[in-house]
Protein backbone atom coordinates (compact mmCIF):
# COMPACT_ATOMS: atom_id res chain seq x y z
CA UNK A 1 0.00 0.00 0.00
CA UNK A 2 0.86 3.66 -0.86
CA UNK A 3 1.41 5.36 2.34
CA UNK A 4 0.47 9.64 2.52
CA UNK A 5 3.41 10.81 4.71
CA UNK A 6 5.84 13.43 5.02
CA UNK A 7 7.92 12.31 2.18
CA UNK A 8 5.05 11.40 -0.29
CA UNK A 9 3.39 14.71 0.59
CA UNK A 10 6.96 16.78 -0.32
CA UNK A 11 7.52 15.18 -3.08
CA UNK A 12 3.84 15.73 -4.60
CA UNK A 13 4.87 18.88 -3.46
CA UNK A 14 7.75 19.28 -5.76
CA UNK A 15 6.63 17.56 -8.54
CA UNK A 16 3.50 19.89 -8.32
CA UNK A 17 5.66 23.10 -8.55
CA UNK A 18 8.13 21.91 -11.41
CA UNK A 19 5.25 21.03 -13.45
CA UNK A 20 3.23 24.46 -13.06
CA UNK A 21 6.65 25.91 -13.20
CA UNK A 22 7.22 24.75 -16.78
CA UNK A 23 3.82 26.07 -18.00
CA UNK A 24 3.83 28.95 -16.94
CA UNK A 25 7.20 29.08 -18.16
CA UNK A 26 6.32 28.25 -21.86
CA UNK A 27 2.95 30.32 -21.51
CA UNK A 28 4.75 33.29 -20.30
CA UNK A 29 7.34 32.76 -23.62
CA UNK A 30 4.71 32.19 -26.30
CA UNK A 31 2.12 35.24 -24.86
CA UNK A 32 6.23 37.04 -24.66
CA UNK A 33 6.22 36.04 -28.62
CA UNK A 34 2.56 37.19 -29.28
CA UNK A 35 3.78 40.22 -27.67
CA UNK A 36 6.68 40.95 -29.65
CA UNK A 37 5.65 39.73 -33.02
CA UNK A 38 4.74 43.00 -34.69
CA UNK A 39 8.03 43.99 -35.20
CA UNK A 40 11.04 41.70 -36.61
CA UNK A 41 14.38 42.90 -34.42
CA UNK A 42 16.44 44.97 -35.58
CA UNK A 43 19.70 42.89 -36.38
CA UNK A 44 17.41 40.60 -38.58
CA UNK A 45 15.90 43.22 -40.28
CA UNK A 46 16.45 42.67 -44.11
CA UNK A 47 17.21 39.14 -43.42
CA UNK A 48 13.98 37.99 -41.98
CA UNK A 49 11.11 39.21 -43.43
CA UNK A 50 7.28 39.56 -42.18
CA UNK A 51 6.41 36.23 -43.93
CA UNK A 52 9.36 34.12 -42.48
CA UNK A 53 8.81 36.51 -39.03
CA UNK A 54 5.29 35.19 -38.68
CA UNK A 55 6.84 31.10 -39.82
CA UNK A 56 9.25 31.08 -36.66
CA UNK A 57 6.26 31.98 -34.63
CA UNK A 58 4.57 29.31 -35.69
CA UNK A 59 7.02 26.84 -35.44
CA UNK A 60 7.89 28.32 -31.99
CA UNK A 61 4.06 28.21 -30.89
CA UNK A 62 3.84 24.27 -32.16
CA UNK A 63 6.62 23.06 -30.73
CA UNK A 64 5.85 24.43 -27.54
CA UNK A 65 2.51 23.12 -27.36
CA UNK A 66 3.69 19.78 -28.34
CA UNK A 67 6.30 19.63 -25.79
CA UNK A 68 3.45 20.94 -23.18
CA UNK A 69 1.15 18.03 -24.06
CA UNK A 70 4.25 15.32 -24.45
CA UNK A 71 5.16 15.99 -20.80
CA UNK A 72 1.83 16.55 -18.90
CA UNK A 73 1.89 12.87 -20.20
CA UNK A 74 4.58 11.67 -19.19
CA UNK A 75 4.28 13.47 -15.79
CA UNK A 76 0.48 11.46 -15.83
CA UNK A 77 1.81 8.14 -16.55
CA UNK A 78 4.94 8.71 -13.87
CA UNK A 79 2.61 9.50 -11.16
CA UNK A 80 0.20 6.63 -11.73
CA UNK A 81 2.50 4.21 -11.66
CA UNK A 82 4.29 5.36 -8.74
CA UNK A 83 0.78 5.81 -6.67
CA UNK A 84 -0.91 2.51 -8.48
CA UNK A 85 0.79 0.20 -6.82
CA UNK A 86 1.92 -1.50 -9.77
CA UNK A 87 5.53 -1.32 -9.10
CA UNK A 88 5.40 -3.60 -5.79
CA UNK A 89 3.13 -5.93 -7.57
CA UNK A 90 5.68 -6.07 -10.50
CA UNK A 91 8.35 -7.13 -7.89
CA UNK A 92 6.58 -9.48 -6.48
CA UNK A 93 6.35 -11.02 -9.88
CA UNK A 94 9.78 -11.03 -10.08
CA UNK A 95 10.63 -12.94 -7.53
CA UNK A 96 8.13 -15.09 -8.61
CA UNK A 97 10.81 -16.65 -11.23
CA UNK A 98 13.17 -17.56 -9.21
CA UNK A 99 15.96 -15.25 -10.69
CA UNK A 100 17.92 -13.33 -7.40
CA UNK A 101 18.69 -10.17 -6.92
CA UNK A 102 20.83 -9.44 -10.55
CA UNK A 103 18.42 -10.99 -12.67
CA UNK A 104 15.01 -9.06 -10.69
CA UNK A 105 17.07 -5.75 -11.22
CA UNK A 106 18.09 -6.72 -14.75
CA UNK A 107 14.24 -8.04 -15.55
CA UNK A 108 12.94 -5.17 -13.48
CA UNK A 109 14.90 -2.10 -15.48
CA UNK A 110 14.46 -3.58 -18.77
CA UNK A 111 10.57 -3.94 -18.71
CA UNK A 112 10.38 -0.25 -17.51
CA UNK A 113 12.43 1.19 -20.35
CA UNK A 114 10.68 -1.14 -22.67
CA UNK A 115 7.60 0.41 -21.62
CA UNK A 116 8.64 3.78 -21.38
CA UNK A 117 10.24 3.77 -25.36
CA UNK A 118 7.02 2.19 -26.57
CA UNK A 119 5.12 5.44 -24.46
CA UNK A 120 7.64 7.70 -26.51
CA UNK A 121 6.93 5.94 -30.20
CA UNK A 122 3.29 8.01 -30.75
CA UNK A 123 5.24 11.65 -29.49
CA UNK A 124 8.27 10.54 -31.45
CA UNK A 125 6.18 10.00 -34.69
CA UNK A 126 4.02 13.23 -34.35
CA UNK A 127 7.03 15.45 -33.52
CA UNK A 128 8.90 14.12 -36.90
CA UNK A 129 5.96 13.65 -39.45
CA UNK A 130 3.95 16.24 -38.45
CA UNK A 131 5.48 19.61 -36.39
CA UNK A 132 9.01 19.04 -38.40
CA UNK A 133 7.21 18.12 -41.76
CA UNK A 134 4.88 20.75 -41.43
CA UNK A 135 7.34 23.37 -41.08
CA UNK A 136 9.42 21.97 -43.68
CA UNK A 137 12.32 20.42 -42.19
CA UNK A 138 11.74 16.83 -42.12
CA UNK A 139 13.28 14.68 -45.04
CA UNK A 140 12.96 11.65 -42.98
CA UNK A 141 11.14 8.36 -44.57
CA UNK A 142 9.19 6.28 -42.69
CA UNK A 143 11.82 3.34 -43.25
CA UNK A 144 14.64 5.55 -42.19
CA UNK A 145 12.51 6.34 -38.75
CA UNK A 146 12.02 2.79 -38.19
CA UNK A 147 16.00 1.49 -38.82
CA UNK A 148 16.63 4.44 -36.13
CA UNK A 149 14.55 3.38 -33.83
CA UNK A 150 16.00 -0.22 -34.28
CA UNK A 151 19.40 0.81 -33.97
CA UNK A 152 18.34 3.32 -30.97
CA UNK A 153 17.13 0.20 -29.34
CA UNK A 154 19.65 -1.77 -29.93
CA UNK A 155 22.15 0.32 -28.45
CA UNK A 156 20.68 1.62 -25.34
CA UNK A 157 19.95 -1.75 -24.42
CA UNK A 158 23.69 -2.69 -24.81
CA UNK A 159 25.41 -0.01 -23.35
CA UNK A 160 22.63 0.71 -20.62
CA UNK A 161 22.73 -3.37 -19.98
CA UNK A 162 26.50 -2.84 -19.24
CA UNK A 163 26.10 0.26 -16.69
CA UNK A 164 23.00 -1.69 -15.18
CA UNK A 165 24.61 -5.05 -14.65
CA UNK A 166 27.58 -3.23 -13.23
CA UNK A 167 25.46 -1.19 -10.92
CA UNK A 168 23.75 -4.51 -9.52
CA UNK A 169 26.54 -6.50 -8.95
CA UNK A 170 28.30 -3.26 -6.92
CA UNK A 171 25.42 -2.82 -5.01
CA UNK A 172 24.96 -6.51 -3.94
CA UNK A 173 28.49 -6.94 -3.17
CA UNK A 174 29.70 -3.97 -1.42
CA UNK A 175 27.49 -2.94 1.08
CA UNK A 176 29.10 0.38 1.50
CA UNK A 177 31.52 1.38 -1.05
CA UNK A 178 29.26 0.81 -3.68
CA UNK A 179 28.66 4.12 -5.46
CA UNK A 180 32.47 5.28 -5.33
CA UNK A 181 33.43 1.75 -7.35
CA UNK A 182 30.43 2.44 -9.40
CA UNK A 183 31.56 6.01 -10.25
CA UNK A 184 35.07 5.29 -10.82
CA UNK A 185 34.06 2.40 -13.17
CA UNK A 186 30.80 4.47 -15.08
CA UNK A 187 32.75 7.23 -15.73
CA UNK A 188 35.66 5.26 -17.31
CA UNK A 189 32.64 3.55 -19.39
CA UNK A 190 31.54 6.68 -20.43
CA UNK A 191 35.05 8.00 -21.56
CA UNK A 192 35.50 4.82 -23.85
CA UNK A 193 31.62 5.59 -25.05
CA UNK A 194 32.80 9.32 -25.73
CA UNK A 195 36.29 8.09 -27.35
CA UNK A 196 34.41 5.15 -29.68
CA UNK A 197 31.56 6.89 -30.20
CA UNK A 198 32.49 9.07 -33.51
CA UNK A 199 34.11 5.92 -34.95
CA UNK A 200 31.41 3.09 -34.07
CA UNK A 201 27.85 4.08 -33.18
CA UNK A 202 27.52 7.39 -35.25
CA UNK A 203 28.77 5.92 -38.62
CA UNK A 204 25.58 3.34 -38.03
CA UNK A 205 23.21 6.69 -38.24
CA UNK A 206 25.29 8.11 -40.67
CA UNK A 207 27.91 8.82 -43.62
CA UNK A 208 31.05 10.92 -42.77
CA UNK A 209 32.97 11.78 -46.02
CA UNK A 210 36.52 14.16 -45.98
CA UNK A 211 34.44 17.55 -47.39
CA UNK A 212 34.87 17.12 -50.87
CA UNK A 213 35.95 21.16 -51.59
CA UNK A 214 39.52 20.36 -51.30
CA UNK A 215 40.28 24.52 -51.58
CA UNK A 216 37.47 24.39 -48.52
CA UNK A 217 38.93 21.56 -46.20
CA UNK A 218 42.48 23.11 -47.04
CA UNK A 219 41.02 26.72 -45.15
CA UNK A 220 39.85 24.32 -42.64
CA UNK A 221 43.07 23.10 -42.10
CA UNK A 222 44.72 26.45 -41.75
CA UNK A 223 41.96 27.96 -39.29
CA UNK A 224 42.44 24.80 -37.19
CA UNK A 225 46.40 25.73 -37.48
CA UNK A 226 46.14 29.35 -36.76
CA UNK A 227 43.53 28.13 -33.37
CA UNK A 228 46.42 25.82 -32.58
CA UNK A 229 44.49 22.64 -32.61
CA UNK A 230 45.76 19.31 -33.72
CA UNK A 231 42.38 17.50 -35.11
CA UNK A 232 42.21 14.03 -36.39
CA UNK A 233 40.08 15.17 -39.28
CA UNK A 234 37.43 17.28 -41.10
CA UNK A 235 34.21 15.65 -41.90
CA UNK A 236 30.46 16.34 -43.62
CA UNK A 237 28.03 14.08 -42.62
CA UNK A 238 24.66 13.16 -44.64
CA UNK A 239 22.16 14.88 -42.23
CA UNK A 240 20.28 16.15 -44.96
CA UNK A 241 18.44 12.86 -45.15
CA UNK A 242 17.17 12.80 -41.45
CA UNK A 243 16.38 17.03 -41.47
CA UNK A 244 16.96 20.38 -43.23
CA UNK A 245 18.18 21.38 -39.81
CA UNK A 246 21.64 22.87 -40.40
CA UNK A 247 24.43 22.26 -37.44
CA UNK A 248 28.35 21.40 -37.17
CA UNK A 249 30.06 19.70 -33.79
CA UNK A 250 32.92 18.42 -32.22
CA UNK A 251 33.22 15.01 -31.73
CA UNK A 252 35.48 12.18 -29.87
CA UNK A 253 38.70 12.47 -27.41
CA UNK A 254 42.38 11.97 -27.99
CA UNK A 255 42.85 10.14 -31.55
CA UNK A 256 39.05 10.07 -32.38
CA UNK A 257 38.81 13.69 -31.92
CA UNK A 258 37.22 15.18 -34.85
CA UNK A 259 35.01 18.26 -36.76
CA UNK A 260 32.04 17.00 -38.22
CA UNK A 261 29.74 19.92 -40.55
CA UNK A 262 26.21 18.90 -41.71
CA UNK A 263 25.84 18.63 -45.22
CA UNK A 264 22.92 21.26 -45.27
CA UNK A 265 24.69 23.83 -43.21
CA UNK A 266 27.85 23.21 -46.56
CA UNK A 267 25.15 23.84 -48.74
CA UNK A 268 23.32 26.85 -47.23
CA UNK A 269 26.66 29.12 -46.20
CA UNK A 270 29.14 31.03 -47.70
CA UNK A 271 32.75 29.98 -47.15
CA UNK A 272 33.85 32.77 -44.23
CA UNK A 273 30.23 31.45 -42.56
CA UNK A 274 31.61 27.76 -42.66
CA UNK A 275 34.84 29.28 -41.18
CA UNK A 276 32.92 31.29 -38.36
CA UNK A 277 31.25 28.25 -37.35
CA UNK A 278 34.49 25.97 -36.72
CA UNK A 279 36.56 28.92 -35.22
CA UNK A 280 33.56 29.00 -32.69
CA UNK A 281 33.57 25.11 -32.32
CA UNK A 282 37.25 25.53 -32.40
CA UNK A 283 36.57 28.01 -29.02
CA UNK A 284 35.37 25.62 -27.20
CA UNK A 285 38.46 23.09 -27.80
CA UNK A 286 40.65 26.18 -26.97
CA UNK A 287 39.11 27.52 -23.51
CA UNK A 288 38.60 24.28 -22.54
CA UNK A 289 35.04 23.76 -22.29
CA UNK A 290 34.61 20.26 -23.67
CA UNK A 291 37.11 19.01 -20.37
CA UNK A 292 35.64 21.55 -18.02
CA UNK A 293 31.74 20.06 -18.63
CA UNK A 294 33.46 16.40 -18.54
CA UNK A 295 34.64 17.17 -14.98
CA UNK A 296 31.76 19.11 -13.72
CA UNK A 297 29.60 15.99 -14.99
CA UNK A 298 31.98 13.85 -13.00
CA UNK A 299 31.45 15.97 -10.04
CA UNK A 300 27.68 16.08 -10.37
CA UNK A 301 27.50 12.41 -10.83
CA UNK A 302 29.83 11.59 -7.80
CA UNK A 303 27.76 13.73 -5.41
CA UNK A 304 24.67 12.21 -6.95
CA UNK A 305 25.71 8.51 -6.24
CA UNK A 306 26.67 9.56 -3.18
CA UNK A 307 23.08 11.18 -2.10
CA UNK A 308 21.36 7.65 -4.11
CA UNK A 309 23.84 5.59 -1.46
CA UNK A 310 22.42 7.22 1.30
CA UNK A 311 18.57 6.67 0.04
CA UNK A 312 18.97 3.20 -0.90
CA UNK A 313 19.37 2.31 3.25
CA UNK A 314 16.68 4.20 3.87
CA UNK A 315 13.84 2.39 4.69
CA UNK A 316 10.82 5.27 4.37
CA UNK A 317 11.49 5.66 0.61
CA UNK A 318 10.21 2.03 0.24
CA UNK A 319 7.22 2.06 2.41
CA UNK A 320 6.28 5.43 0.76
CA UNK A 321 5.66 3.58 -2.52
CA UNK A 322 4.31 0.48 -1.27
CA UNK A 323 7.30 -1.83 -1.02
CA UNK A 324 7.44 -3.94 2.16
CA UNK A 325 11.00 -5.30 1.58
CA UNK A 326 14.11 -3.15 1.36
CA UNK A 327 14.95 -4.48 -2.00
CA UNK A 328 17.74 -2.24 -3.65
CA UNK A 329 17.42 -2.47 -6.88
CA UNK A 330 14.34 -0.76 -6.41
CA UNK A 331 16.01 2.21 -4.53
CA UNK A 332 17.85 2.69 -7.64
CA UNK A 333 14.95 3.87 -9.32
CA UNK A 334 12.84 5.69 -6.73
CA UNK A 335 15.78 7.58 -5.43
CA UNK A 336 16.50 9.79 -8.75
CA UNK A 337 12.94 9.75 -9.52
CA UNK A 338 12.12 11.47 -5.90
CA UNK A 339 14.98 13.60 -6.48
CA UNK A 340 14.14 14.61 -10.18
CA UNK A 341 12.23 17.69 -8.91
CA UNK A 342 14.91 19.02 -7.14
CA UNK A 343 17.63 18.54 -9.97
CA UNK A 344 14.92 20.29 -12.25
CA UNK A 345 15.52 23.67 -10.26
CA UNK A 346 19.30 23.79 -10.60
CA UNK A 347 18.96 23.86 -14.21
CA UNK A 348 19.64 27.51 -14.43
CA UNK A 349 22.95 27.38 -13.06
CA UNK A 350 23.99 24.88 -15.91
CA UNK A 351 22.67 26.81 -18.76
CA UNK A 352 23.95 30.43 -17.41
CA UNK A 353 27.34 28.68 -17.18
CA UNK A 354 26.66 27.50 -21.13
CA UNK A 355 26.35 30.87 -21.91
CA UNK A 356 29.37 31.75 -20.50
CA UNK A 357 31.04 29.35 -22.10
CA UNK A 358 29.26 30.48 -25.61
CA UNK A 359 30.18 34.26 -25.25
CA UNK A 360 33.83 32.81 -24.74
CA UNK A 361 34.02 30.32 -27.95
CA UNK A 362 32.60 33.26 -29.81
CA UNK A 363 35.46 35.63 -28.79
CA UNK A 364 37.90 33.40 -30.05
CA UNK A 365 35.96 33.18 -33.44
CA UNK A 366 36.16 36.86 -33.62
CA UNK A 367 39.91 36.65 -32.90
CA UNK A 368 40.30 33.54 -35.65
CA UNK A 369 38.83 35.51 -38.13
CA UNK A 370 40.08 39.06 -37.71
CA UNK A 371 36.78 40.50 -37.40
CA UNK A 372 33.24 39.96 -35.67
CA UNK A 373 31.23 40.08 -39.24
CA UNK A 374 31.37 36.83 -40.67
CA UNK A 375 30.31 35.68 -36.84
CA UNK A 376 27.58 38.29 -36.65
CA UNK A 377 26.41 36.93 -40.35
CA UNK A 378 26.48 33.23 -39.36
CA UNK A 379 24.79 33.44 -36.20
CA UNK A 380 21.64 35.41 -38.66
CA UNK A 381 21.50 32.78 -41.34
CA UNK A 382 21.74 30.42 -38.67
CA UNK A 383 19.18 31.78 -36.54
CA UNK A 384 16.99 32.45 -39.53
CA UNK A 385 17.33 28.61 -41.29
CA UNK A 386 16.56 26.96 -38.11
CA UNK A 387 13.29 29.42 -37.13
CA UNK A 388 15.27 29.91 -33.86
CA UNK A 389 12.85 31.88 -31.57
CA UNK A 390 13.96 35.85 -32.06
CA UNK A 391 12.36 36.64 -29.04
CA UNK A 392 12.17 34.33 -26.12
CA UNK A 393 10.74 35.67 -22.69
CA UNK A 394 14.07 36.89 -20.51
CA UNK A 395 12.89 34.14 -17.66
CA UNK A 396 12.31 31.55 -20.22
CA UNK A 397 15.68 32.14 -21.61
CA UNK A 398 17.43 32.56 -18.55
CA UNK A 399 15.94 28.83 -17.01
CA UNK A 400 16.38 27.09 -20.55
CA UNK A 401 18.98 28.72 -23.04
CA UNK A 402 22.30 26.80 -23.48
CA UNK A 403 23.02 29.70 -25.91
CA UNK A 404 22.44 33.72 -25.24
CA UNK A 405 19.50 34.30 -27.33
CA UNK A 406 20.16 35.22 -30.89
CA UNK A 407 19.51 38.88 -30.85
CA UNK A 408 21.71 39.50 -27.54
CA UNK A 409 24.61 37.53 -28.93
CA UNK A 410 24.74 39.43 -32.07
CA UNK A 411 24.17 42.77 -30.74
CA UNK A 412 27.22 41.54 -28.48
CA UNK A 413 29.26 40.90 -31.52
CA UNK A 414 28.02 43.97 -33.37
CA UNK A 415 29.30 46.02 -29.72
CA UNK A 416 32.75 44.42 -30.80
CA UNK A 417 32.70 46.05 -34.43
CA UNK A 418 32.21 49.16 -32.86
CA UNK A 419 35.04 48.76 -29.89
CA UNK A 420 37.27 47.60 -33.20
CA UNK A 421 40.12 50.42 -33.20
CA UNK A 422 40.11 49.89 -37.70
CA UNK A 423 36.87 51.18 -36.75
CA UNK A 424 37.32 54.20 -34.49
CA UNK A 425 40.51 54.65 -36.80
CA UNK A 426 37.76 55.20 -39.57
CA UNK A 427 35.65 57.36 -37.95
CA UNK A 428 38.30 59.83 -36.88
CA UNK A 429 39.84 60.36 -40.35
CA UNK A 430 36.05 60.54 -41.91
CA UNK A 431 35.27 63.02 -39.56
ZN1 LIG B 1 29.06 26.83 -29.02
Amino acid sequence: MIQCNGLLIAFLFFFALQLSFQLVLDLLNISYLRRHSHAVPRPFQGVVDGKKFSKIASYTKDSTRFGIVARLFDQAVLLAILLSGLLPWLVDAIKGFGVGFIGGGLIFFALIAIFSQMLDIPFDLYSTFVIEQRHGFNTRTIGLWLSDWAKGMVISAILGGIVLVVLLVLVSYFEATWWILAWVIVSIFELVVLWLYPVLIAPLFNKFEPIADRELAQRIADLMERAGLVVKGVFQMDAGKRSKHTNAYFTGIGRTKRIVLFDTLIASHPEQEILSVLAHEAGHWKRKHVIKQLLLMEAISFAGLFIISVMLDWELLYRTFGFEEQIRYVGLLLAPIVLSPLIYFLRPLGSALSRKYEKEADDVAVSLMGTPEPVRDTLIRLSADNLANLTPHPIYAWFHYSHPPPVERIERLEAMREGDPRNVREQVSGS
